[in-house]
């Protein structure tokens, strides 16, 4: 099936071309962003793979539909740019990669807590720079830690058992709890009692702002929030708020809430026009990475081959097994 790939850098291509020779798909790439004005490239594929920060809004589908696309693959979990009740109008169907590794995001949330925690960024310039003080570089033993949980799926179960192996108490929050997970509170009494706090549930509406002024104020002063899912479940100008005034002492973000504009290219030759974005890393106790916790691999052999194999299902009118269908039922 011919396949008009968005947002494509060299590592897509690369497993992306290594995997489909066992699957034999007639792929294109383009570096292009899906969105409504650059879907005139997609004329004439039947299927169309984008990525996290495309937009597949009513515009940009309605658009697709009329370049004769009939499948949508996204080539990752989230799907909350994708406006499904539009696509299902159009006939467009829709998968995904619901799964491929959980332990790269899993490891990645654990790599921002144990950075943040004994300052390893501060700490790899300052021996660069030959200045060996310790001043400012005092951590805290994980060790005997309460840890929160939003989101026990499968990369929320994953790094709980890592923290579990550091010595910390695990607290869990999930709206559809799992039989696995036994160590469930309600909400508050995670926000209460955690000392560090990472999120692993989708953006959903409910989830939109999770994280928001009401959530902080019941926070530990000083706790660690860490956030791998996706930007917009941090409402950041009430964390801005939470690190100005001390209730939060740390975070650690993969995923920002206007990353579309910023993440994925290299803008170091530019002048970032992003206010909040700029002022989150003037922070000593902010760690920002621009998306990568998915970025091993291992995932990415993963999400080309299912990717692949979902588009086979379509071209073969077999069941879709990965289908984000409207309206979409979390169980
Ligand atoms: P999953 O579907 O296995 O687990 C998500 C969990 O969130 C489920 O247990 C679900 O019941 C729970 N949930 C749903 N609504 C909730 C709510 N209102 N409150 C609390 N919990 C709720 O997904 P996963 O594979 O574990 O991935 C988790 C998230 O990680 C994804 O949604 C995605 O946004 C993010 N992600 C990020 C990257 C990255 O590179 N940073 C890569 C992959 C996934």
């Amino acid at each position: 099936m011919k396949v008009a790939f968005f947002s494509t850098k060299s590592y897509d291509r690369r497993f992306f071309e290594s995997i489909n020779a066992n699957y034999g798909h007639e792929l294109t790439f383009f570096e292009a962003p899906l969105n409504a004005n650059t879907t005139p490239l997609a004329t004439d594929f039947p299927a169309v793979c984008m990525f996290v920060n495309d937009i597949a809004d009513a515009h940009t589908l309605k658009n697709l539909a009329s370049c004769g696309t009939k499948l949508l693959a996204l080539r990752s979990a989230g799907f909350n740019t994708v406006d499904l009740k539009q696509a299902a109008e159009l006939g467009i169907k829709v998968v995904r990669v619901p799964a491929y590794s959980p332990y790269a995001v899993a490891e990645h949330a654990v790599a921002l807590i144990l950075a943040l925690n004994r300052k390893i960024y501060r700490a790899y310039n300052r021996v660069r720079d030959d200045n060996f003080a310790l001043e400012g570089l005092l951590g805290f033993d994980l060790h005997g830690c309460t840890v929160g949980v939003i989101g026990t799926g499968r990369v929320g179960m994953v790094f709980a058992q890592i923290m579990r192996g550091f010595g910390c108490t695990i607290l869990g929050y999930d709206a559809y709890p799992n039989e696995q997970f036994s160590q469930y509170v309600s909400l508050p009494e995670l926000f209460e009692q955690s000392d560090i706090i990472s999120l692993h549930c989708p953006l959903l509406p409910e989830t939109h702002h999770l994280i928001d002024e009401t959530a902080i104020v019941q926070m530990k002063p000083g706790m660690m929030l860490i956030n791998t899912s996706r930007g917009a479940l941090i409402d950041t100008t009430a964390v801005i708020a939470g690190i100005k005034s001390g209730k939060i002492g740390y975070l650690g973000i993969d995923v920002y809430e206007q990353e579309e504009s910023l993440f994925f290219q290299d803008l170091s030759d530019t002048i970032i026009q992003d206010d909040t974005f700029q002022l989150l890393q003037s922070f000593p106790n902010v760690l920002i990475t621009a998306h990568q916790a998915f970025f091993t691999r291992n995932a990415l052999e993963a999400i080309a081959t299912t990717t692949l194999l979902n588009i086979t299902e379509f071209e073969q009118g077999h069941p879709l097994k990965n289908e984000v269908a409207y309206p979409f039922a979390l169980v």
